[in-house]
């Protein structure tokens, strides 16, 4: 073999390992990759402790309860999500500053119990459901209702009626091994001192347990996800100024002020 030929078969040989190890789209780029710029993680505290539970995707549950007067049938739940970065986290005993969003003029509140997940997969079952649960919240699905109802009206996304930013308030989150699973207890929540919504978490059309296991047909669950599963009948507008207090048994509050 002359020296042009072994040359040629060397420089051929490393271009297809450099082929080989070119990122594909979709595939993890090489190590040595670096971020462009730094995106902001987010957290949310673990209660009694310096933890942060890192939120990977927030899905979210509509109509998991009886509205007042309607015989509601038990159909399928269904899901929604809120970008991740939609998480606005409240501590304990501090009152977190929502500001009033744009492009609404009927800006929504709904308190709903979220389960945060420490692990996941596909098909989960109802009896499997609760082992993946790492803990339990208090939040806020903050809604454009006008949008949302318009966009539902027309048959399109009502992405920006839910979707936004900062449209998911939460207050820490309470490990289950410590404080338990919620499968009943009261949910209320109040605007200037005035009771708005009042339900017991055992009026939820689907459970925990099933949520999870419905959700997991659809997605694959995995750490880190949050849920927000649904809010009781009386959602009601607030405006600047407003000071909303979420409450759920044995969770601390969780306050808000509309600025
Ligand atoms: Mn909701």
């Amino acid at each position: 073999m002359t020296q042009s030929r072994r040359t040629f078969i060397s420089a051929s040989a490393a271009a297809t390992v450099g082929l080989a190890t070119a990122p594909a789209a979709g595939q993890t780029p090489a190590q040595s990759a670096r971020p462009v710029f730094d995106v902001p993680p987010t957290h949310v505290a673990v209660a009694g402790s310096g933890d942060v539970f890192p939120v990977r995707r927030i899905y979210c549950v509509g109509r998991n309860f009886a509205e007042a007067g309607v015989a509601t049938g038990r159909e399928p739940p269904f899901f929604f999500q809120k970008p991740t970065d939609a998480i606005q986290y409240v501590p304990a005993g501090s009152v977190g500053e929502n500001p009033y969003p744009s492009l609404t003029k009927n800006y929504h509140y709904e308190v709903e119990l979220v389960c945060a997940l420490g692990s996941g997969g596909t098909n989960i079952s109802v009896a499997n459901a609760l082992r993946h649960v790492f803990g339990y919240a208090v939040g806020l699905d903050m809604t454009r209702r006008d949008l949302q109802r318009t966009l539902g009206d027309e048959k399109k996304p009502w992405e920006v009626g839910k979707s936004f930013d900062r449209s998911a308030p939460i207050g820490p989150i309470h490990r289950s091994d410590i404080i338990g699973h919620f499968p009943n207890g009261a949910i209320s929540l109040s605007v200037n001192g005035a009771l708005k919504q009042e339900a017991r978490l055992e009026q939820m059309i689907w459970s925990v347990a099933q949520l999870v296991s419905k959700l997991s047909e659809a997605f694959e669950l995995k750490a880190g996800d949050l849920i927000y599963c649904g809010t009781p009948d009386n959602v009601g507008p607030v405006v600047k100024g407003d000071r909303i207090v979420c409450r759920i048994d044995r969770l601390p509050d969780l306050s808000v002020r509309i600025v």
